[in-house]
């Protein structure tokens, strides 16, 4: 039997009154391997897993709602900062026979994240899938000053998914999966640092606290215009990078102080050169093909320790 508790307020959109095992294919062999709640045949509502997707209204984000709606056994929000564009690329989906739901969620904006994670805790009781897809990156030719592009770069990109990250991983269940989609830009943007710096990025002891220093101290400055003599690249994207997959390695280590025994996994990841309005249409990868190591990372089965920590191209673990 399957319960249907009232649902919360900032829903829109729309689900099947089948509970979701039932309606996506392959979701009964899935489920098994993926998580313990999802084999019980009585379920509530909260023990129906939920996946969350961050920018998912095009690009990549956007292709990995589409696998995940096919291989999650579970509810998979598509979320978009615009619910105009939100809602156009759920009903895309739907028009494909599949059934992603919507939720509202800006990463600038702490009410938004905060609506998204009361959201959750009502409806589910927490979260068991979190891709931190959502990024901007300005273009190349852009004449937009440096400082400028740093700030926004940074707003969005670290500090809008440190936030997300803040709000959401108190929340997330046992043999949860969190996915925050950084880039091999990172890594050569971590390369073109001073060596001072590459030191701090590289430790195993880096406290969050002084990730943010640093990447406060990034946009500082370019203010004031000294960042290449401090020691920084000259690549907003990639130092904001540099921010999103530290910041993972932060993460795992305290989920491995603090909640060792609820085996949740995180990752950092890289998508590939993907042809996205971010990338442009000469990249070599789809947004399919783009989707497939961080899908990879959100599907760990239950059974695996690893990796986590990691930051992941191509389904293979990095050195950092
Ligand atoms: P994209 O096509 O530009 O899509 C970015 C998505 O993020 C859009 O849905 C955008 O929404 C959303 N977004 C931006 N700011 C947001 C905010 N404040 N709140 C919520 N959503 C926001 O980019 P993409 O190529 O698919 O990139 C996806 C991820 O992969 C990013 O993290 C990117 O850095 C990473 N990546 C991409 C490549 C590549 O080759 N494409 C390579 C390495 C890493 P709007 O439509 O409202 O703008």
């Amino acid at each position: 039997m399957y319960v249907r508790l009232p649902l919360g307020s900032a829903v829109s959109g729309g689900r099947s009154s089948q509970p979701p095992a039932a309606r996506r294919p392959g979701a009964g062999t899935r489920s098994q391997s993926y998580c313990r709640f999802s084999v019980r045949s009585e379920r509530t509502m909260s023990s129906v897993p939920v996946a969350v997707v961050t920018g998912s209204n095009k690009g990549i984000g956007f292709a990995i709602v589409r696998a995940m709606c096919k291989q999650f056994p579970g509810d998979v929000y598509l979320t978009a900062r615009d619910p105009g564009r939100g809602q156009e690329a759920v009903a895309k989906l739907q028009e494909e026979g599949l059934h992603p739901l919507f939720h509202q969620l800006d990463i600038d904006d702490l009410q938004s994240i905060r609506a998204l994670r009361d959201f959750l805790k009502e409806k589910y009781g927490g979260l068991n899938v979190l891709v931190n897809n959502a990024a901007i990156a300005f273009k190349v030719h852009d004449q937009t000053p440096f400082a400028v592009q740093a700030e926004v770069t940074l707003k969005t990109n670290f500090f809008g998914t440190r936030n997300i990250c803040t709000e959401l991983l108190p929340i997330m269940k046992p043999y949860g999966r969190v996915v925050n989609v950084s880039s091999m830009a990172s890594s050569s943007a971590l390369g073109s640092c001073s060596q001072e710096l590459q030191k701090k990025f590289r430790s195993n002891t880096i406290t969050e606290e002084e990730l943010v220093e640093l990447m406060t101290k990034f946009v500082e400055d370019t203010k004031k215009n000294v960042h290449e003599k401090e020691g920084w690249p000259n690549a907003a994207y990639g130092v904001s990078k540099i921010g999103v997959t530290v910041l993972s390695r932060i993460q795992a280590r305290m989920l491995n102080e603090k909640r060792k025994g609820d085996h949740i996994l995180l990752n950092a990841c890289c998508p590939g050169w993907v042809r996205t309005d971010m990338a442009g249409p000469k990249a070599p990868k789809s947004p399919e093909e783009g989707a497939e190591t961080p899908v990879y990372l959100a599907l760990l089965p239950s059974d695996a320790d690893g990796p986590h920590g990691q930051f992941v191209s191509e389904k293979t673990v990095q050195t950092w």
